[in-house]
């Protein structure tokens, strides 16, 4: 992760900066500080689609740093942001942020790559949200279909019938919904089968325990069969080693996402 931070920077993601900077009012000064500065970014990490090897999807995901401190990591700040309301302002400026770099990628050999960005759960209590949604890529002049949204099962269930209908005319428009860290939350699969849905995303605690046991390996396998049973592709993250991709090939995911076929980069790297 350093690397990523030019080349003489001595930050790293360590959970030593993170404690430090716990404390939710220096986090929540460090979030407005990065809105007032326009200083956070986003970067993408392909999706590899493990039958030919290419991506045709990227997830975005963000990064925070104020230009004078180490960046912070999204499991800190996110939650926080959450917790002060701040996400539903960050969360626009996600959502911007994608649009604005679908529109600079056209007419690059990126220019049909789908972006992933992830929601929570709070920005759907906002009534407008598939409106406002719709309509930011309607400014930028982009497809609903360029733009992907990844929700834990935990936000979509505890989503009400609004937030549902929300994310079906999401669905309905074009754009594609995963379900994030699927098998960590409590979804059941009647339910999973009524959800507007396009994928789900196996959650990498699964994908390490599977290469230690066998028991494991058999959940994985059964999560990934119930989702091609209800139409779904599947996406498997953290993939690290070649063991790991040549064990989600052979339980037959689709898509796979981890630092062995790239790490999250900036967008101008993403060209190259
Ligand atoms: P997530 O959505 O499950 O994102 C995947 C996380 O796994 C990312 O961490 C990514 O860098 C990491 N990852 C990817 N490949 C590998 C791998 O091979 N091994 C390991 N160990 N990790 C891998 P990151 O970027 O730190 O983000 C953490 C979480 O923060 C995300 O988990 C997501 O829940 C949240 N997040 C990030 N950006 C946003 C955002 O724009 N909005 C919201 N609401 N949440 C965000
Ligand atoms: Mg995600
Ligand atoms: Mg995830
Ligand atoms: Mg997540």
């Amino acid at each position: 992760q350093a690397k990523e931070n030019g080349k003489n920077s001595i930050c790293f993601y360590t959970s030593d900066i993170n404690d430090r900077l716990v404390h939710y009012q220096e986090i929540t000064a460090l979030l407005h500080r990065a809105l007032a500065a326009n200083s956070l970014q986003l970067h993408f990490q392909p999706q590899i689609d493990l039958r030919y090897g290419g991506f045709g999807s990227c997830e975005a995901l963000l990064r925070c740093s104020d230009g004078s401190s180490c960046p912070v990591s999204p499991t800190v700040f996110i939650p926080v942001a959450e917790k002060s309301g701040l996400i539903h302002r960050i969360g626009d400026w996600v959502i911007e942020a994608a649009c604005r770099q679908l529109k600079a990628w056209q007419g690059t050999a990126l220019e049909t790559v789908r972006v992933d960005i992830n929601l929570s759960g709070r920005q759907l209590t906002n009534p407008n949200l598939a409106e406002q949604i719709l309509q930011t890529l309607k400014n930028h002049e982009l497809k609903p279909s360029q733009l992907g949204l990844e929700l834990t099962e935990n936000e979509v269930i505890g989503g009400d019938d609004g937030q549902i209908r929300q994310l079906e005319r999401l669905k309905q428009a074009g754009v594609h919904i995963s379900i994030d860290d699927f098998g960590t939350g409590y979804s059941s699969l009647v339910y999973l089968r009524k959800l507007p849905v396009c994928s789900l995303k196996i959650d990498r605690s699964f994908l390490h325990h599977a290469m230690e046991n066998d028991s494991d390996m058999a959940i994985m396998q059964a999560m990934i069969t119930v989702g091609h049973s209800l139409g779904l592709s599947v996406v498997v993250e953290g993939v690290e080693t070649p063991e790991q991709d040549r064990l989600v090939k052979s339980l037959g995911c689709d898509l796979a996402q981890g630092f062995l076929y790239a790490k999250p980069m900036p967008a101008d790297q993403m060209l190259i």
